[in-house]
């Protein structure tokens, strides 16, 4: 091809491996990436592209970058402190222990929480909401990262103070700073609400209506606990997501985390109104399973979470693999169906079901047209190779940790493992002073 023929990008991954969207491994291909977006793809041979900046690395394999549908920035730093603790653990432990964060733990919260996201291959997340979202959104915005960032309201009045709305005018208020707070970065709003049942009827509502207002999207914890589903029916004598939609508050797009359990009529709410799931499998494991099949069968967008750092870590990869197993012995068991949730479903959700919770689905999916948010995994590892279907691979034996390089919005924020947009040593060094100086972090 002549080179007035050549199309000139920013960044070519050259003779590369990737997932395309179906879930197929395609070879040998030139994916150019040019004003962060994928400018085009073509077989190598063709040579279409030119760039000033060229990978081209036999042993990778190329796919879209993983979406954490529901991360706790502000939780980031209770990791170890959750696992053996009795329910209902955010009541007790969690909100607590954010009441007291300041604006600089919350800063520190943040800047580990997007190490170990860029570490581990994940390019965008929906926060859940924390005190100083101002704060998440100065670092997630140095970092690189694509997100959704909220003030996790709460009127409940036995809230700390510190958390509390002093009243629904004045949470409603605080949502709309910070979405104004919001701009010319990849980090967007997201309207949020502790839980329905946590929370004033008249916050529950103002929110929901200024959501759909402000054309913002809006999240709470759903169905989470069974005792949760049953105070609210006790409250409004409906079920969550029948009382949502009967009060007409279902206009504003809904994020529901958890959904741990929906009735038929509910899971029949969920579909009418395109309302997006994450489920949190590590999380989750505890409370109950979800109905994800059937979700999935009712055309319903579910992602994948990690509920923060406190359950498990941020490692989607290791949601995969546990949410497989968590299938297999609920519904592929009761079903006598053992790929109730196949490799190319789980990673569907952690890719494409993750920028359906992030209201973001130009990404997702590596084609012509995309955002830019790639990772690349070595599969040259002992775990990963020789394998005789590279796609079971992934769910059954990839972790976060073969993750070499990443690029958000076009920009490289890591190259052969090495962050290029945090330094990590001194972020490292900061966390240790910061610990020396506020024992109470480390000992919740
Ligand atoms: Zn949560």
């Amino acid at each position: 091809m002549n080179a007035e023929h050549t199309l000139q990008c920013d960044l070519l991954l050259r003779n590369a491996r990737y997932l395309a969207p179906d879930m197929t491994i395609k070879e040998g291909q030139d994916i150019a990436v040019c004003g962060g977006r994928i400018a085009g793809i073509a077989p190598a041979q063709e040579n279409r592209f030119c760039a000033r900046e060229t990978i081209e690395d036999s042993r990778l394999l190329w796919m879209p970058g993983l979406i954490d549908g529901h991360i706790h920035t502000s939780q980031q730093l209770l990791r170890g402190r959750l696992l053996d603790e009795k329910p209902v653990i955010w009541k007790r432990v969690n909100v607590p222990f954010e009441s007291r964060l300041t604006e600089e733990t919350s800063r520190l919260s943040a800047q580990l929480a997007a190490m170990e996201m860029m570490l581990f291959g994940t390019t965008g997340f929906v926060d859940a909401g924390g005190k100083y979202p101002e704060v998440f959104a100065q670092v997630y915005d140095d970092a690189g990262l694509r997100g959704r960032l909220s003030v996790m309201t709460n009127d409940n009045p036995h809230a700390p103070e510190s958390l509390r709305a002093p009243s629904v005018e004045a949470g409603v208020e605080r949502l709309r700073a910070m979405k104004r707070a919001l701009t010319g970065s990849l980090l967007r709003p997201i309207y949020s609400v502790t839980t329905p049942t946590a929370v004033s009827e008249g916050l529950l509502r103002a929110v929901f209506e200024a959501a759909a207002e402000d054309d913002v999207p809006v999240e709470t914890h759903l169905n989470e606990y069974a005792s949760e589903v049953t105070e609210f029916i006790e409250r409004t004598g409906e079920r969550p997501f029948i009382w949502l939609e009967k009060e007409d508050l279902l206009r504003a797009p809904l994020l529901a985390p958890h959904c741990i359990f929906l009735s038929p009529q509910e899971i029949g709410v969920l579909a009418r109104h395109d309302v997006r799931v994450a489920h949190c499998p590590f999380s989750n494991c505890g409370k109950g399973a979800p109905q994800t099949p059937q979700l999935l069968a009712s055309g319903i967008h579910v992602g994948l979470g990690s509920d923060g750092a406190a359950h498990g870590g941020l490692d989607l990869f290791r949601e995969m693999r546990l949410f497989r197993g968590v299938m297999n012995v609920t519904r592929g068991i009761e079903s006598a169906d053992s790929c109730v949730m196949p490799a190319e479903t789980l990673l569907t959700m952690a890719t494409q079901g993750g920028a359906a919770a992030l209201f973001e689905e130009e990404t997702g999916r590596i084609e012509t047209g995309m955002l830019a948010d790639l990772i690349a995994l070595d599969t040259d590892a002992p775990h990963l190779w020789p394998t005789q279907n590279l796609v079971h691979s992934l769910v059954e034996s990839a972790s976060g940790a073969d993750v070499r390089h990443m690029i958000v919005n076009g920009r490289l924020l890591m190259k052969n493992r090495e962050l290029l947009t945090i330094d990590a040593d001194r972020v490292r060094h900061e966390a240790k002073r910061l610990f020396e100086r506020e024992p109470w972090l480390c000992r919740w």
